[in-house]
């Protein structure tokens, strides 16, 4: 018989399968909420390891449910405290996790798709292509398996900017969405959870129909059609004006993520052009320094034409943040751990990578 993955369902799913579980062999009802407690809140490691059920019982969940790990493949430590993670996947394909401390909060970064397929020029991740989605129990698992590696990490906030486009995995995102904030699954506050996008318009409707806070952040990367649809080929099929329309349309706050390329969309003008359209949608602005590692043929944004950029957009009134580099000596960033391991393009040297990706 095929097993069902427990980690694969809603919390709310998984419930019902172990309550029938449990009722077949006439046990008590409380059984399948001790069961469901260690899938994802206080993680077990296999049924074996569910030491609070009698051990003919544990056997028989074997037999019945799978509760699969992602396979550890690397895990590398910055001098800055962020980590990277690589994992394995039961069809051999590798994803990225990121993990980034600061003060009491640790971001985790996670990755919705093996590779990608959306070629933005200067992502890591867009020159692999795209391997396939990932299924629901693999996004999570990235968070779960945090709890069960040794010295763990008590995540504290996820943002969906790893590998992938997390809209175009709407099926198993909107499940995962689930598991993270659920307080009987991971119980990570949605207001804590970001999904980020490149714009994918339907994506973006869906989630805004979630009742829970999720926060929402788009890529904009360029104020105009012609830069955009240069950087990004998907800006031909979800424009920007669109794009800005939904983020309108969106009842949260949403963030704009402005990867800073010099020469390309760094100057005064474009900062004006960004900040009359984060104004159109009463949007913050996130200014990312460029990680060079992934993008060879573009150069980074010096850090004081960052802030002069920076003060160019507060000083027309919208709000800015420029994003923290983390990780420069473990290349945390856009699927360069995957591509370095699977030596598509030689390692490059420590110093020449940038920054990791935070909220
Ligand atoms: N596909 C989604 C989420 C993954 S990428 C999206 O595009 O939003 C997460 C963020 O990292 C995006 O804003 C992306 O443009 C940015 N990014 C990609 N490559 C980068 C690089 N080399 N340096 C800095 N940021 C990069």
């Amino acid at each position: 018989m095929i097993q069902t993955n427990l980690l694969d369902r809603s919390p709310a799913d998984a419930l019902q399968a172990l309550g029938t579980f449990f009722a077949e062999r006439g046990e008590p009802a409380y059984r399948a909420r001790q069961v469901l407690r260690r899938l994802w809140h206080t993680p077990a490691a296999s049924f074996a390891d569910i030491t609070e059920l009698p051990a003919a019982l544990r056997v028989a969940l074997g037999e019945r449910f799978a509760m699969p790990r992602l396979a550890l493949l690397a895990r590398q430590r910055s001098s800055d405290g962020t980590e990277k993670f690589l994992f394995g996947l039961p069809d051999g394909q590798a994803i990225e996790t990121v993990a980034i401390p600061d003060d009491d909060r640790v971001t985790l970064c996670i990755s919705s798709q093996a590779g990608c397929a959306l070629q933005c020029a200067f992502c890591a991740t867009g020159r692999m292509g795209f391997q396939r989605n990932l299924a629901t129990w693999e996004i999570a698992a990235q968070v779960r398996e945090m709890r069960l590696i040794d010295d763990p990490l008590r995540v504290t906030n996820v943002v969906f900017m790893g590998m992938g486009e997390p809209l175009m995995n709407w099926r198993a995102v909107d499940v995962a969405l689930t598991i993270l904030n659920a307080s009987d699954a991971l119980g990570i506050g949605a207001r804590h959870i970001t999904v980020s996008t490149v714009g994918v318009l339907p994506g973006i409707v869906a989630l805004a129909k979630r009742h829970e806070q999720f926060r929402l952040a788009l890529s904009i990367h360029a104020p105009s059609d012609a830069l955009r649809r240069e950087l990004m080929p998907i800006n031909t099929k979800y424009p920007l004006a669109d794009v800005i329309a939904a983020a309108r349309a969106f009842d949260r706050r949403v963030t704009f993520e402005y990867v800073m390329l010099g020469g390309v969309n760094d100057t005064a003008a474009h900062a004006l052009e960004l900040a009359r359209l984060a104004k159109s949608c009463r949007a913050f602005v996130n200014l990312i320094p460029l990680h060079e590692g992934g993008a060879p043929e573009f150069r980074a944004t010096s850090p004081r034409d960052i802030a002069r950029f920076a003060r160019a957009v507060r000083g027309a009134g919208v709000e800015v943040a420029i994003r923290k580099s983390r990780g420069t000596d473990i290349a945390a960033a856009c699927g360069q751990l995957r591509v370095e391991r699977l030596g598509r393009r030689p390692p490059r040297a420590a110093d020449q990578h940038g920054d990791v990706q935070v909220a």
